[in-house]
């Protein structure tokens, strides 16, 4: 009940109990910021924080999940092209959460075209995680879908990998750039993990695709990413999802992580 509250609130007023904060993709290469994840905060009035763990799941059910999908990527796209352009940094991408339902919905399409034509950010600069559980959907017009966002020229990143049903035999048919690895996978690093990273960092780059690897908290763990020739990171070492204003202040700064 809250939540629908909160969605009505989000569609008719400008004073919303959501926030997007941003969590910085590093470059292992460079060092640099290459772009931010946009994650979704729920400021509710009575409960404070609520975790998008604990309310997309609600959103996904009661449909909620398609205005708040909708508002997520306009926003983020409105963002991106504010700090492309101020601190001209057009390379800079901004990567958004897709729900099932709203990935299956049937204008989701357009919906993306338009966010795109109004915010006039570059499709090359949008990168779109899903998760496995939608490949495995109905899986034709799954593939119909994921190769015209393609021919848009919009990038699609497979999140959470290695923890759902992996659909390793057919990978390569669908047009996926990104492997994100989880970050159960980057915590552990004892030996037998250290053979998961290692085998889809392989995997990844058998299939042309590159490699984000989730939730780094220590120097021990990037160093070890950057041998195993992962070309992306992501964590509370770097920094963790912040308020837009916070991010921009670490673009300006031009902050640059040493591995
Ligand atoms: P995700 O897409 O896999 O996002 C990464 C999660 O890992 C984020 O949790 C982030 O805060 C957390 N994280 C990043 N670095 C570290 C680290 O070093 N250590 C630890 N312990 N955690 C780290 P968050 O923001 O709570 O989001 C959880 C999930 O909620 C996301 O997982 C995503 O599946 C979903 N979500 C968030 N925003 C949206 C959205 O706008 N739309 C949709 N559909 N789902 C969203
Ligand atoms: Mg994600
Ligand atoms: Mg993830």
């Amino acid at each position: 009940v809250d939540l629908r509250h909160a969605v009505e609130e989000l569609i008719s007023t400008c004073n919303s109990q959501f926030q997007i904060y941003y969590q910085p993709i590093v470059s292992l290469k460079t060092g640099k910021i290459a772009g931010f994840e946009s994650l979704i905060r729920w400021f509710q009035p009575e409960r404070g924080m609520v975790s998008p763990v604990e309310f997309i799941p609600v959103a996904e059910e009661t449909g909620l999940i398609l205005a708040i999908g909708r508002w997520v990527l306009q926003e983020s796209c409105n963002q991106l092209q504010r700090w492309q352009e101020q601190l001209q940094q057009p390379d800079l991408t901004i990567s958004v959460n897709v729900s099932g339902r709203q990935f299956l919905q049937a204008d989701f399409i357009p919906q993306i075209e338009q966010v795109l034509a109004s915010t006039r950010v570059s499709a090359a600069c949008l990168k779109l995680e899903i998760t496995e559980s939608v490949l495995m959907e109905t899986a034709t017009s799954v593939t119909e879908r994921l190769e015209q966002l393609r021919d848009l020229g919009i990038r699609l990143s497979l999140d959470d990998f290695g923890t759902g049903y992996s659909s390793l035999s057919y990978l390569h048919r669908f047009p996926i750039n990104t492997l994100k690895i989880d970050r159960s996978f980057v915590k552990g690093f004892g030996t037998d993990q250290d053979q998961i990273v290692r085998a889809i960092v392989t995997l990844a780059h058998s299939l042309k695709m590159d490699v984000v690897a989730e939730g780094i908290e220590t120097s021990a763990q990037l160093q070890h990413l950057v041998q195993l020739g992962c070309e992306y990171g992501q964590g509370y070492l770097f920094s963790p999802p912040v308020s837009d204003d916070k991010a921009e202040q670490m673009l300006q700064a031009g902050i640059i992580w040493k591995g």
